[in-house]
């Protein structure tokens, strides 16, 4: 809330309390607002309007809920006013301001950073020796700029003289290029890729270490022109299954399950972030332990919209292959979770009550809530992937993984094809294969948002908490 007082120096305001009604006018530029303690709806020059939550005193002092300032005082002022909570600004008048929010993301040899600017504003991008400069035709800018760990291409991305964000570059900088693409709403997506100059080994230096398997490709970033809308769909993750001492299967020519979740996932996330635009978040990038709970809690913390776990599937009949899409199965999860699947239950049971802004769900209650929507987007992966890679005859199953319970969003697991097949082992590794799939699960996730993917269940429902102790 504001102090009433605060604001009535910042914008000339009197303030008159009439104590037989117990009211309080308030007058801007000649016009009045009339509030009335214990309730929310205040007058402003005859009109009604509504505000989140009715003015409080305390002691001598009056406050007003932040909305008050856009609502009541803009239309009386005759001003427009903005109020922009997370950087706690009121942007008064008709001055350009553009919110600007980012992300970076580093692509083998090279690193992108994408800025979102709303409302669009003109800009222009220029180099001056090791720093590059994005100068916008703004008044002064609102910006949330990104944490970087790529100190040899971006040392740091900062805010500049005037309406400008600088890129300062790192001594392997080469080149760099940018792109401007529509935004959602009016706003406007600038990427900036900053790529390294061609790798020179120094005398005597020893070779670099090999990846397991094949790294993400690097050499020539993706396409960006086919980048849609959004949609219902802004931040996937995507989970490289197993890892740091999980191997997860094993196959016949020695090939770890971990590696390949793991190449794919990088894979995946580069083309869904150029082709759709969305925000991929990784549930590990390197060969860590990850908890399987954690995996959930990640997707959950980020709000993600949908969780993709990538695994590669073992049979002792080494003739097995093919791949299979699943979607969790609430047989081991108890009576209510089945019945919060089916609807057959409005409560969902939380902590904290209803009246909390943000509530607190049961873990296993979690993915019980999506599993239509999370078959629905099974039904789109395995379609899809019937168009270009070689299925199993069980291609779209139920189980009871635990990694997707917990997911707070539609969720699937793809079994990539069986690694303990010596044939599907070598497709598992190879490049022609591993883009056969990332290009499935693109295009159907493009499939399934067109189709389905809608505002979340009423009551926006925040992480689930995490059980104590191990899955
Ligand atoms: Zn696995």
């Amino acid at each position: 809330m504001f102090a009433l007082d605060d604001l009535a120096k910042l914008f000339d305001l009197t303030i008159r309390e009439d104590n037989l009604a117990g009211g309080l006018t308030i007058t801007a530029r000649s016009q009045a607002i009339v509030l009335t303690p214990g309730q929310s709806l205040a007058s402003v020059a005859g009109r009604l309007i509504s505000l989140p939550a009715p003015p409080v005193r305390d002691g001598r002092a009056w406050f007003v809920p932040v909305d008050f300032v856009p609502r009541a005082l803009s239309p009386a002022l005759g001003t427009p006013l903005d109020l922009r909570k997370t950087s706690r600004l009121i942007i008064a008048g008709n001055i350009r301001v553009p919110r600007i929010g980012s992300s970076v993301e580093a692509l083998g040899p090279m690193v992108r950073l994408i800025f979102d600017v709303a409302p669009q504003t003109p800009h222009a991008i220029t180099q001056d020796g090791n720093r590059l400069v994005v100068k916008f035709e703004a008044d002064s800018l609102d910006p949330v700029l990104p944490a970087l760990s790529a100190p040899d291409l971006v040392q740091a991305v900062r805010p500049g003289d005037g309406a400008s964000i600088v890129i300062d570059l790192g001594p392997r900088f080469g080149s760099y290029r940018t792109s401007d693409l529509p935004g959602d709403r009016g706003s406007g997506r600038i990427i900036v890729d900053v790529i390294a100059q061609p790798a020179t080994t120094a005398p005597g230096a020893p070779p670099a270490p090999t990846p397991p398997v094949s790294p993400p490709p690097a050499t020539s970033p993706p396409p960006l022109l086919d980048l849609a809308p959004t949609g219902g769909i802004r931040t996937i993750v995507v989970d490289a299954g197993h890892g740091g001492t999980e191997d997860g299967a094993h196959g016949p020519g020695g090939t770890l399950e971990k590696n390949v979740t793991l190449s794919v996932a990088r894979r995946l996330k580069a083309a869904l972030e150029a082709r759709l635009g969305v925000r991929v978040i990784l549930t590990r990038d390197g060969d860590a332990t990850v908890d399987l709970d954690e995996r959930a809690a990640l997707a959950n913390n980020n709000k993600a919209d949908l969780f993709v776990s990538l695994h590669a599937n073992a049979s002792v009949r080494t003739s097995a292959s093919g791949a299979e899409v699943f979607y969790l199965s609430l047989e081991d999860y108890g009576d209510q979770a089945q019945r919060v699947a089916k609807g057959e239950t409005e409560a969902v049971p939380v902590f904290g009550g209803g009246t909390r802004d943000i509530e607190v769900i049961l873990w296993e209650m979690a993915q019980a809530r999506y599993i239509e929507k999370s078959a629905d987007l099974a039904k789109d992966v395995e379609a899809a992937m019937r168009e270009r890679v070689p299925m199993s005859p069980r291609a779209i199953q139920q189980a009871p993984f635990r990694v997707l319970v917990g997911a707070n969003m539609p969720a699937v697991l793809v079994e990539m094809g069986f690694i303990t097949n010596a044939d599907q082992e070598k497709q598992l590794i190879s490049e022609p294969f591993q883009s056969s799939i990332v290009q499935a699960i693109v295009d159907s996730i493009t499939r399934y948002r067109d189709r389905v993917a809608g505002p979340k269940p009423a009551g926006e429902i925040a992480a689930p908490a995490r059980p104590g102790g191990a899955p």
